[in-house]
């Protein structure tokens, strides 16, 4: 069992192995049709004009101009790896009786989110998100789930996490939809760790 517990409830194991598992998305009410919709967070640091590259020294992130030769000469901190990453989060609509189910959030699911529990997450629940519509038809929707560590391992390193907690902290999710000619709608691909 590697599906978090957070899509137990609506999702259906249709493949598993020893480090990946892939569930179909079913509604509460049975349905397995999805308006699917994405948030992304744009204003990044990557596109500060001129900075082009992110180094790490020291454990700290920075953004780096270079010029010519190579030679940085210009270098702004960014704040740790967490804080730099943009949010996404993807969610879907039942077609048949509206209900919605986030999928997958950034700040909240995944390895890092559940690792690092940091307080600014909670700051930030504040912002409305501009949500964009991934598909313009109801398809149906796939989450596949990497998780390369065992709970075992996981506990001997992360004691005060539950079992749950382990399931919430996979490293690496591919959500995919498929429309009604049987192609498949790629909506979603992070590494998490
Ligand atoms: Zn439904």
């Amino acid at each position: 069992m590697l599906i978090p517990k957070y899509l137990e409830e609506i999702s259906e194991v249709i493949d598993t192995s020893k480090n990946i598992e892939v569930a179909k998305i079913k509604c509460k009410c049975s349905h397995g049709h999805f308006l699917v919709y994405e948030f992304f967070e744009t204003d990044n640091v990557n596109i500060k004009s001129g900075f082009n590259e992110i180094i790490r020294e020291n454990d700290k992130l920075y953004l780096v101009k270079r010029n010519f030769f190579g030679k940085i000469v210009k270098k702004i901190e960014c704040g740790n790896m967490f804080e730099r990453k943009q949010r996404r989060i993807i969610k879907v609509i039942c077609e048949k009786c509206g209900k919605e189910y986030t999928l997958f959030d950034n700040y909240k699911h995944g390895y890092d989110a559940v690792i690092a529990q940091q307080e600014s997450y909670t700051l930030k629940e504040k912002i409305t998100f501009d949500f964009k519509q991934v598909y313009p038809q109801p398809i149906e929707v796939y989450v596949k789930i990497y998780q390369d560590i065992s709970y075992d391992q996981f506990k001997d390193e992360f004691k005060s996490i539950d079992y749950n907690g382990y399931l919430n902290s996979f490293c690496n999710i591919d959500i995919y939809g498929i429309n009604s000619k049987s192609r498949k709608i790629k909506i979603c691909s992070e590494e998490t760790a």
